[in-house]
């Protein structure tokens, strides 16, 4: 019998009756994050790392029945043990180590392994089978390594500062932004005007003990206010906004994203003015590393299962498969719980 089978709802373990990231309400949800994409509303528990539950309580409803773990702590749902060891994407991101019947399967969650001062760093775990995400799962997708983010952001919004112009920052709310305020926190010396979005989940991350930049929510600014020369950390409809009065004409715009990297979707686009690479995700290299580091002698592909990534993993001798191919050949393996 498989670890992990894939359904509609997502992966399912049969031995365990539960789901990993389920994109419908079900029994049993163990989360690996708070990104909407992995954390939906409606399950009757919830299991993730103690890290992640205030955000993901922000995200899906304070209510919410939640069993929390520390990294590394075994736990079992009916017969599998189950850990989660950090993914370094966000606060409170997981990988999930499953073990039944001597065999370990870990189903990465999203995962990055360059340095970020917002969450603890990647873990290898070693592995049977490794499904991994591969968002960016292709050769053109490399991060420059080794670069000062946190300078080059400052010097970007102290240049424009100069010219007496806002800098308008572009990020996600959740993940994206506490790691630009993060990487700042060294050297910003005024408080970076944040998006009501951004503002709520900053305070579950200072919760945590992650040191930010400091900040100010930009609903408490009086609406008729005016500001020159300052950092705005805002989503991308913010331009669109009533709110977005208070940076005048002048400003300059970029956006914190992988897709700005070269080879990327966004790069050279010229809908911003600068683009800082910053990605949450494991670039090309990154990914292939991490697949051996676990060891794993099968590994199945989500995102992009069809791509460049099982192809190469091929090449270097290793059972690759897309993860629709974890969907049940024989439909009543469904209903081995
Ligand atoms: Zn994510
Ligand atoms: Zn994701």
């Amino acid at each position: 019998m498989t670890m992990l089978i894939m359904t509609d709802q997502g992966l399912y373990c049969p031995a365990g009756n539960f789901f990993i990231d389920p994109s419908r309400a079900v029994e049993n949800a163990v989360i690996t994050h708070a990104h909407s994409d992995h954390a939906r509303r409606g399950s009757r528990k919830y299991f993730t790392v103690d890290k992640g539950v205030s955000l993901l309580k922000a995200r899906i409803g304070q209510n919410i029945t939640v069993q929390s773990f520390k990294y590394g702590e075994a736990f079992f749902i009916n017969q599998v043990k189950i850990s989660f060891h950090s993914a370094g994407h966000i606060l409170g991101s997981s990988q999930v180590r499953l073990e039944h019947e001597g065999l370990v399967w870990v189903a990465s969650g999203d995962y990055k392994r360059e340095p970020d001062p917002t969450c603890a760093p990647f873990e290898i775990v070693k592995c049977d089978v490794f499904v991994t995400e591969a968002t960016f799962g292709a050769p053109s997708f490399k991060w420059p390594k080794e670069k000062n983010l946190g300078a080059e952001i400052y010097e970007w919004w102290c240049a424009n500062a100069e010219l007496g112009m806002n800098s308008v920052l572009f990020a996600y709310s959740l993940g994206k932004a506490q790691r630009v305020l993060g990487v700042l926190h060294p050297y910003a010396s005024r408080p970076v005007y944040c998006h009501p979005s951004v503002t709520t989940l900053n305070e579950c991350y200072r919760d945590e003990g992650v040191a930010l930049a400091d900040t100010f929510c930009l609903s408490q600014l009086h609406p008729q206010k005016k500001l020159q020369g300052e950092l705005f950390l805002v989503p991308q409809s913010f331009l669109k906004t009533d709110q977005a009065r208070v940076i005048g004409d002048h400003y300059q715009t970029a956006f914190a994203s992988g897709w700005m990297a070269p080879g990327s979707s966004g790069y050279g686009r010229g809908n911003f003015d600068h683009g800082f690479v910053m990605s949450d995700h494991a670039d090309w290299n990154d990914l292939v590393q991490t697949v051996q580091e676990t060891g794993a002698k099968k590994i199945y592909v989500q995102h992009r299962g069809k791509g460049a990534l099982v192809r190469h993993l091929k090449n270097l001798g290793l059972q690759a498969f897309p993860d629709s191919d974890l969907f049940p050949k024989n439909p009543s393996q469904l209903m081995l719980f």
